[in-house]
């Protein structure tokens, strides 16, 4: 038997509990991963409270991502003792995942554990911070250096864009940080913003376009926010929209697009092809300032993870979440 968070379904609704399952449970995957450490992201919040239809079958264990030690493998690539890392794959949607002390997957999902990163820094990064560095990627990879200006991130004291701000921040870009939470301001700074925009200015009447501001943008909402972005992009400006913190609508038009030939870049991390994740892991245990990491983590214990995950809903969660799973 091992310790997991549990989701189920019934007639009378959705229930989730800490509860011992037995190892046969498991589904089908050629490697099994004693979890050391995991941790929650707006998915697992939106999965463990019910309030999106993010779990395909109950039922479920959530955690769309963990970092562990392989216990027992029929993958070519993968032997007893390996430290491996796994994002997305609808892990914790369709496929068992990371709130537990045992996972099981196939070998082709998981990535391994860079040696400078401990699995406790690989859950403080997690999928948020690995989106991040995608994000970050999606903008370089169109061209943009710090001479073109300014960058905005959008969410800038939650996961994402914590992890963002700082990535951005270390490599010479300024960054303008938006938030709802004006006492947030001095975390910013200290993560590398250069100056802290308040989300209401970009909350207003929409328009087709606006005076031109940023250069790039790295959007966690979605909705309004992001169509206001799109229409104070600077000339030929890029932005990486990975997120619907504030909806999945996009109230925006075509004018930023054909007058300024803005470019709007989807970032996914869930199926994302495993060299481009390789490729993020690399870099952010090259890139990351681990320190700074730290200042971002807060650590609670499994017991907590079902009375936390509303707060990522209410918008109240700063930076990053671990969760101690072994033992
Ligand atoms: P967090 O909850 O940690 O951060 C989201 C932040 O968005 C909040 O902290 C808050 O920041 C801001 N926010 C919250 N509500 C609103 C609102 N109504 N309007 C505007 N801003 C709001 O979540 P994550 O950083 O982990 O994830 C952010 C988004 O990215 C989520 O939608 C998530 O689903 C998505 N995501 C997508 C991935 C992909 O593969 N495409 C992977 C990972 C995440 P502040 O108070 O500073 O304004």
């Amino acid at each position: 038997m091992f310790d997991a968070i549990v989701i189920e379904k019934s007639q009378s609704g959705q229930h989730v509990a800490r509860s011992e399952v037995t190892f046969a449970a498991l589904q089908e995957g050629e490697v099994a991963v004693d979890v050391a450490w995991s941790t929650l992201n707006y998915k697992d919040a939106l999965a463990i409270t019910g309030s999106a239809p993010v779990v395909r079958n109950f039922p479920m264990v959530p955690g769309i991502d963990f970092a562990g030690t392989v216990a027992e493998s029929r993958h070519p690539d993968y032997a007893v003792g390996d430290r491996v890392v796994l994002n997305g794959w609808g892990v914790g949607e369709k496929h068992w995942g990371g709130l537990a002390a045992r996972a099981q997957v196939p070998g082709d999902w998981l990535v391994r554990l860079p040696d400078s990163l401990s699995a406790r820094q690989a859950m403080a990064i997690g999928t948020a911070g690995y989106t991040a560095m995608l994000c970050v990627m999606a903008l370089e990879e169109q061209g943009l250096t710090p001479d073109h200006g300014e960058i905005v991130v959008t969410g800038a004291a939650g996961g994402v864009g914590s992890v963002a701000t700082a990535l951005l921040a270390a490599r010479g870009f300024r960054v303008a940080a938006v938030t709802g939470r004006a006492s947030e301001g001095d975390y910013l700074k200290r993560l590398g913003a250069a100056s802290i925009v308040d989300r209401a200015e970009l909350q207003g009447a929409l328009r087709p376009l606006n005076k031109e501001r940023w250069a790039g943008a790295v959007d966690v909402t979605g909705g309004a926010l992001l169509a206001n972005l799109l229409s104070m992009m600077k000339y030929r400006g890029v932005v990486a929209a990975c997120g619907l913190a504030a909806g999945m609508d996009l109230p925006s038009s075509v004018a930023p697009f054909i007058l300024r030939g803005v470019r709007l870049i989807g970032v996914d991390s869930v199926m994302c092809p495993k060299s481009e994740r390789e490729r993020a892991w690399d870099k952010l245990s090259r890139e990351l300032d681990l320190a700074l990491l730290e200042t971002m983590t807060t650590e609670i214990p499994m017991d907590h993870v079902i009375e936390t995950a509303p707060k990522f809903l209410e918008g109240t969660v700063r930076g990053r979440i671990v969760v101690p799973v072994a033992g």
